[in-house]
């Protein structure tokens, strides 16, 4: 999979956000709330489906969550005390109207819309047996999977099909689904990715990230726990842990780069996190230099935490162009290249004449590096040392991540010296996996039972890469070319 047609190509991303509200009058104006908070998870296509006691009402369509749900006509016409909607990133170039999320499919029980955010890594291999056995896709996403999963259940209750799903799959989801009697969520039983429970009043939320509760004005509750599944509907919320216990391990990333600095997870303000390895980095890899200076946005945190523990002032070197959001012209590197330009500019006054320590979060390609470093050198820097807040990533994305290919990863290619001299750096650290896990309060890690998925940086993985490793797929979700 290749990551193109995106401005910030150079960074993982998350693929998908999901939000859900039951039991309240206006659920898919919350919900379009909801998305708008959750944006940063997916900025290619977003979709609501309410339902008003009757029926299911969907609307779907690529582009942002302002894009698809400004106008008080569709808001008005998504009528129902419930509803679920989805943000989503796409994995390919082209976004696929069939492929946007929330499903919806008519069982024996009634409607169910469903989405959500991750990926199932045997999902090739169950979606060749129920084809064999007569199911038709209608799209390449693996949520499909899960529809036919249930539509083939011999259970009765939705929530004994939804589970007896879910028994078969294997992979990092939260999944967010709406009955005509109840909103669902589930997290699955290692609780890669994050889902929380909200309430506004007598309503009740699921979300991503609790930045989409604050947006609403909501509480936050609690996580939903890893395997469990929550069932909100008239009576209140009712939970269940139908799969066979094992151990947490929250996707590491999260804290790093994907989720808003203004959610909590786990427990964890995510903006401590990012300053607690900051300053972490700073006590690892020390360099003598006169300022502190993020890569915008998602370097800040951590810069203020290596300035703090190092004693060096924070200053803003680099200013970013907040308007940038995507780029549609990028067939070339060139163009690619113009892009970095459009998002960052160096602030000359800041950086003439000092030894800079560029702080950033992760190095996926280098190419956001390589352009950056030379950027603030040609503002007159005198020496550019650049400290990263994640180890080397090295390692692809199987549980919901786009990801560039192993081997377009820069740290998979080059020791950290030689990545120093290809991105231009006089020098160059990321913090260490035990700096990691220490910033995150746990000590160093144990490689017998780690806290948290890490494997993009160790290669540990936690959940099989069933399809992976037998070799019909490279990456992630595209079981069939995208084609409109
Ligand atoms: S491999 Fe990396 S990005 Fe993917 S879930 Fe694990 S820690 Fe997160």
């Amino acid at each position: 999979m290749v990551t193109t047609g995106h401005a910030d190509s150079d960074h993982f991303h998350d693929e998908c956000g999901v939000f859900g509200v039951f039991g309240h009058p206006d659920a898919a104006a919350l919900t379009a709330l909801g998305l708008h908070a959750l944006q940063h998870r997916g900025q290619e296509a977003a979709g609501i489906v309410s339902y008003d006691g009757t029926q299911f009402n969907p609307q779907r369509g690529p582009g942002l969550v302002a894009d698809n749900f400004s106008s008080k006509e569709v808001i008005e016409r998504l009528r129902g005390h419930a509803a679920i909607g989805h943000v989503r990133y796409a994995t390919t170039g082209e976004v696929v109207t069939r492929n946007i999320q929330p499903f919806f499919a008519d069982f024996e029980f009634g409607g169910l819309a469903l989405c959500h955010n991750g990926n199932l890594t045997n999902a090739y291999q169950l979606r060749r047996n129920l084809v064999r056995r007569g199911s038709l896709f209608h799209s390449t996403s693996d949520t499909e999977v899960i529809v036919h999963l249930i539509a083939t259940s011999l259970k009765e209750t939705v929530v004994d099909r939804l589970t007896d799903a879910l028994r078969q799959v294997e992979g990092a989801y939260s999944l967010v689904a709406l009955s005509q009697e109840a909103l669902i969520g589930v997290r699955d039983p290692l609780g890669v990715r994050p889902l929380v429970i909200g309430k506004l009043g007598e309503t009740w939320i699921l979300s991503s990230e609790t930045c989409a509760l604050d947006i609403i004005g909501a509480e936050f509750v609690r996580d939903v726990e890893p395997g469990e599944i929550v069932i909100i509907g008239a009576g209140g919320l009712r939970s269940l842990k139908p799969f066979e216990h094992a151990s947490k391990r929250f996707c590491v990333f999260e804290y790093i780069y994907f989720a808003r600095p203004d959610s909590v997870m786990e427990g964890r303000s995510v903006y401590e996190a990012r300053k607690q390895i900051g300053r972490e980095l700073a006590r690892e890899s020390p360099v003598d230099a006169d300022i502190v200076v993020p890569v915008p946005d998602s370097g800040v945190p951590a810069a203020l935490g290596y300035a703090n523990e190092s004693g060096l002032p924070f200053e803003l070197g680099i200013i970013r162009n907040h308007y940038v959001g995507r780029t549609f012209i990028e067939p070339t590197d060139q163009i690619r290249h113009l892009g970095v330009r459009l998002k960052h500019n160096a602030n000359r006054s800041d950086l003439q004449g000092k030894r800079v320590i560029l702080v950033d979060d992760s190095i996926v390609r280098g190419t956001t590096s390589t352009k950056i470093v030379d950027m603030v050198r040609r503002a007159g820097a005198t020496e550019v040392h650049m400290r990263i807040s994640s180890p080397p990533t090295v390692h692809s994305c199987f549980y919901g991540i786009a990801t560039p290919e192993r081997d377009q990863l820069l740290a998979s290619r080059y020791d950290v010296d030689a990545m120093a001299k290809f991105i231009g750096a006089d020098s160059l650290a990321f913090v260490s996996i035990d700096g990691l896990y220490r910033a995150m309060g746990e000590g160093r890690r144990a490689a017998s039972g780690p806290r948290f998925c890490d494997a993009c940086f160790t290669g540990d993985y936690p959940i099989p890469l069933i399809d992976a490793e037998d070799g019909k797929v490279s990456v992630q979700l595209s079981l069939l070319a995208e084609t409109a």
